[in-house]
C-alpha cells in the first residue's frame, strides 16, 4: 500500500441516494413491465376477438357456400322438372312454376355469385348470358304455343337438343360457380385462421421483445448501481483503513498491508531478513500540542507524515499508529542496513523546525526497528517489538535508534508490571513522605525538610525512589504520585513546627502539566497550607528540554507564593545562562561535588565557584550529601550556608520528626523562641 492523500469531499459513503436510485429504477422497471404486460394483454384479447369475429364470419360464409352449391342443385333439378312437366301437361300451371322457380334460382345464383371471387362471376356471366337468354326465348316461344294450345310444340322446345344443351351449359356453369364459391369462401378461412395465428405470434414476440427489453433495462440499472455501491464499498474500506488527518494508513490498514507484504516477503526469499519495522515516535510533540493547541498539533502531524514519505521511498508502508506514534515498514533486500539508514533519515528530517506562520516548532523524533522473520513472524508481534525498541531508544536520549534486542522483553514486562503495581499502589495510599532535614551550617538548626518519597510496598518492603521514579516517571504516573504525597505532606505539617518549610520534587514532566500550579495550590489551599511553606525542587532537565514552559511554571509557584529550588546543580547542562536568566531561590549543589570536595581539588574549586555566582545573584545555595563534619566544616568555610546530609540526619517518616520535636521540647525546656534551636537539638 502506499500513501494515500486524504479523501476529498465527494460522497464518502454509499449514501441514501444510491439506494434509492436502485429503487427507483426498479420501481420504474416494474411498472414499466407491468404497463408492457397490460398493453400486451389488451393487444392479445383484441386480436383474439377480432379474429375469432372474422373467422366466425368466414365459417359461416364457407358454409353458405355449400348450402348455396346444394340449393342451385335443387332448383335446377326443379326447374328441369316443371319445363318437363310443362310440355309433357301443357298446363299454365307449370310454365308459372317454371317461372317463380326461374327467379328462385337466379337469386341462389346471385348469392353464389357473391360468394365467389369477382371474376369467377364475370367470367360465370359471360358464359351463361348466351344461354340464359336462348332459354329464356325458349321459354317464351314455349308459352306462347301453350297459349296457342299446342302443347305439343312447347313440349318439343323443352324435350329438344337445343334447350337439353343450354341447360347442360348452364348446369356446368353454375356448378363451377358454386365450387369457386366454396373454395373461395374456404381459402378465405384458411387465410384468417393463418392471420389470426401470426397475429397471436407477432404479440407473443412483441410480449418477448418488450420483456427482453425491460430485462435489460432493469440489470443495467442494476449494474450501474451495483457498480456505485461498489465504489462506495472500496473508498469506505480506504477510509476505514487511512488515516483522516494524514492521509496514511491507520492501525487497521498498516496491519492488513504487512499481512501482505510479510505473505510476498516468505514466499520471495525464505529464511532472510527481508522487512524492518520501524516504529518512529515524536519527541516533544505534547507541550507543543498543549501550548499551541490541536491545530498546530494536527499541522505538525500532517508534516511530519509529508517529512516521513521523503525519507521514504514510494513502496515502503508508512502509517499513522497512534497519537504521535509512525510506523514505516522498509523492504530490506535492497541492502542491509537500509532500515538504520532510513531511521538516520527520519530523524534528521524531523529534527529540522516546522514553521506554521509565524509559529516555529522543533519536535524530534525516536525510532525503534523490528525485523521480519528475525525478530518474529506475525504483525502484531513485530509491532510490539519495534515498540519495545522505541521504548529503549527513548530512554537512550531523544533521536535515537535502537534495534530490537530479545532481552528487552523481560525488562519491559517487569516495567510493565511496575507500572501497574506503581498504579495500583498510589490508589492504595501506599506511597509515603520521608522528610530529610535542610539545616543552617552555622548553627545546625533545621530550616525545613525535604520531602522523599518512599514505597511501602506490600510484598517488597520500604522502596526507594531509585526503584520506581523513574518508570513513574516515563508512564506519566509521576504526576499523580506527587499529588498524593504533597497531599499526605500537607497533613503532616499540622504536626511539625509551623516555621519549618517543606521542600519537594517536581519531575520535569510535570512542567508540561498546564495545570500544574493549580493543582498545587488547590491541595495546600485544601489542606489549610500556606503556599509560603512550600519549596519546589527543579531540575536542570526541567529546564532545558522547555525553557519557555520552565520559566512559566517557575514564575507561576513564585507568584502563589511558593520558592524555587534548583536541584542537583552542576550535574546536567550546567549552564550558567539558567541562573541569570531564570529567579530561583535556591541552588542545590549536587551531592557529587560534596562527596569528592575533601579529595578532589577541582571539586572544591567548582563548588567554589558556584557559592560564589550564586552570591553575586543574590541566590542561596544548599549542599546535599553532606556525610562528614570535614566536608560540612569545608562547606561553611566557602560560604555555603544551607547544607543537607546523613550528617544532619536520613529521610524519616513524620513520626520520627515529630517525635524527636517532642523529646527536644521536653528536654530543652523552656523552648526557645527560634525554631532553629530545637532543629539543632533534634539532630
Ligand atoms: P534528590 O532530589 O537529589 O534527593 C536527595 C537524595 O539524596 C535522596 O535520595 C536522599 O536520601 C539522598 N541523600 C541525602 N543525603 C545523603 C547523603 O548524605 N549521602 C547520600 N549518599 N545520599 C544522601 P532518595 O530519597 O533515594 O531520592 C532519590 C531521588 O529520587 C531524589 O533525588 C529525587 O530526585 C527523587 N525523588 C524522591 N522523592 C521524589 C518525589 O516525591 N518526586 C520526585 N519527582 N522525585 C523524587
Ligand atoms: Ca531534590
Ligand atoms: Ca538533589
Amino acid at each position: 500500500m502506499h500513501p494515500r492523500s486524504a479523501p476529498q469531499g465527494g460522497t464518502l459513503m454509499p449514501n441514501v441516494s444510491i439506494v434509492e436510485q436502485t429503487m427507483r429504477q426498479a420501481r420504474r422497471s416494474v411498472a414499466l413491465t407491468l404497463a408492457g404486460a397490460a398493453v400486451l394483454t389488451a393487444l392479445l384479447l383484441a386480436e383474439r376477438l377480432w379474429s375469432s369475429h372474422t373467422i366466425a364470419a368466414a365459417a359461416d360464409r364457407h358454409a353458405m357456400a355449400h348450402r348455396v352449391a346444394a340449393d342451385l342443385r335443387v332448383t335446377e333439378q326443379q326447374l328441369l322438372q316443371a319445363a318437363q312437366a310443362a310440355g309433357l301437361t301443357g298446363e299454365r300451371s307449370w310454365i308459372d312454376r317454371y317461372d317463380r322457380l326461374v327467379t328462385e334460382h337466379n337469386g341462389v345464383i346471385e348469392h353464389a355469385s357473391l360468394l365467389a371471387p369477382q371474376a369467377v362471376t364475370q367470367r360465370y356471366r359471360a358464359k351463361t348470358e348466351a344461354a340464359a337468354a336462348e332459354i329464356a326465348r325458349m321459354r317464351a316461344s314455349a308459352l306462347d304455343a301453350l297459349n296457342s294450345g299446342d302443347h305439343v310444340a312447347a313440349k318439343g322446345l323443352f324435350d329438344g337438343e337445343r334447350y337439353g344443351r343450354n341447360a347442360q351449359l348452364l348446369r356446368e356453369a353454375n356448378e363451377e360457380l358454386t365450387r369457386a364459391s366454396q373454395r373461395a369462401t374456404y381459402e378465405e378461412l384458411v387465410v384468417l385462421r393463418q392471420r389470426s395465428l401470426y397475429a397471436t405470434a407477432g404479440v407473443l414476440l412483441l410480449a418477448l421483445g418488450m420483456g427482453f427489453g425491460l430485462w435489460r433495462r432493469l440489470s443495467r440499472g442494476l449494474d450501474h448501481s451495483r457498480g456505485t455501491l461498489r465504489e462506495a464499498e472500496v473508498r469506505i474500506q480506504r477510509l476505514a483503513s487511512s488515516d483522516l488527518l494524514t492521509g496514511l494508513d491507520n492501525r487497521a490498514g498498516l496491519h492488513d498491508a504487512m499481512h501482505a507484504r510479510m505473505a510476498r516477503a516468505s514466499a520471495a526469499t525464505a529464511g532472510t531478513d527481508t522487512l524492518a519495522v520501524l516504529m518512529v515516535d515524536l519527541d516533544r510533540f505534547k507541550p507543543v500540542n498543549d501550548r499551541n493547541g490541536h491545530m498546530v498539533g494536527d499541522l505538525v502531524l500532517k508534516e511530519v507524515a509529508r517529512r516521513l514519505s521523503l525519507c521514504l521511498r514510494q513502496s515502503d508502508l508508512r502509517a499513522r499508529y497512534g497519537g504521535d506514534e509512525f510506523v514505516v515498514v522498509v523492504d530490506e533486500r535492497e541492502g542491509p542496513g537500509s532500515a538504520e539508514k532510513t531511521a538516520a533519515r527520519i530523524i534528521e528530517r524531523l529534527a529540522e523546525p516546522m514553521s506554521f506562520g509565524d509559529l516555529t516548532v522543533a519536535i524530534g523524533a525516536s525510532v525503534g526497528i523490528a525485523r521480519f522473520p528475525a525478530d518474529a513472524v506475525s504483525s502484531d508481534e513485530l509491532l510490539r517489538k519495534a515498540d519495545s525498541a522505541l521504548y529503549r531508544a527513548k530512554q537512550a536520549g531523544r533521536g535515537t535508534v535502537c534495534l530490537y534486542d530479545p532481552r528487552q522483553d523481560e525488562v519491559l514486562s517487569e516495567r510493565h508490571n511496575l507500572e501497574q503495581a506503581i498504579r495500583e499502589g498510589i490508589a492504595a495510599g501506599q506511597f509515603v513522605p520521608y522528610y530529610q532535614p535542610i539545616v543552617g551550617l552555622d548553627r545546625r538548626n533545621v530550616i525545613s525538610l525535604e520531602l522523599l518519597c518512599r514505597w511501602r510496598h506490600p510484598e517488597r518492603g520500604l522502596l526507594t525512589p531509585d526503584k520506581f521514579i523513574a518508570v513513574a516517571e516515563a508512564s506519566g504516573l509521576i504526576g499523580p504520585l506527587t499529588f498524593a504525597l504533597l497531599r499526605a505532606a500537607c497533613q503532616d505539617m499540622g504536626r511539625l513546627p509551623p516555621t519549618w518549610r517543606i521542600s519537594f520534587n517536581v519531575a520535569p514532566q510535570q512542567i508540561q502539566n498546564e495545570e500544574l500550579v493549580p493543582q498545587l495550590l488547590s491541595i495546600v489551599r485544601e489542606a489549610g497550607v500556606p503556599p509560603e511553606r512550600l519549596d519546589v525542587e527543579l531540575t536542570e532537565t526541567a529546564l532545558v528540554n522547555d525553557t519557555a514552559r520552565a520559566r512559566q511554571v517557575i514564575l507561576g509557584l513564585k507568584k502563589a507564593g511558593m520558592t524555587v529550588t534548583l536541584d542537583d546543580f552542576g550535574t546536567g547542562y550546567s549552564s550558567l545562562a539558567y541562573l541569570a536568566e531564570m529567579t530561583f531561590d535556591k541552588i542545590k549543589i549536587d551531592r557529587s561535588f560534596v562527596h569528592t570536595l575533601t579529595e578532589r581539588p577541582e571539586s572544591a574549586k567548582i563548588v567554589d565557584a558556584i557559592i560564589g555566582l550564586s552570591r553575586s545573584l543574590g541566590v542561596e545555595t544548599v549542599a546535599e550529601g553532606v556525610e562528614t563534619e570535614l566536608q560540612a566544616a569545608m562547606l561553611h568555610r566557602l560560604g555555603c550556608r544551607l547544607a543537607q546530609g546523613y550528617l544532619f540526619g536520613r529521610p524519616v517518616p513524620v513520626k520520627e520528626l515529630s517525635d524527636r520535636v517532642a523529646l527536644a521540647r521536653n528536654t530543652m525546656a523552656p523552648l526557645p523562641a527560634a525554631h532553629g534551636d530545637v532543629g539543632s537539638r533534634i539532630i
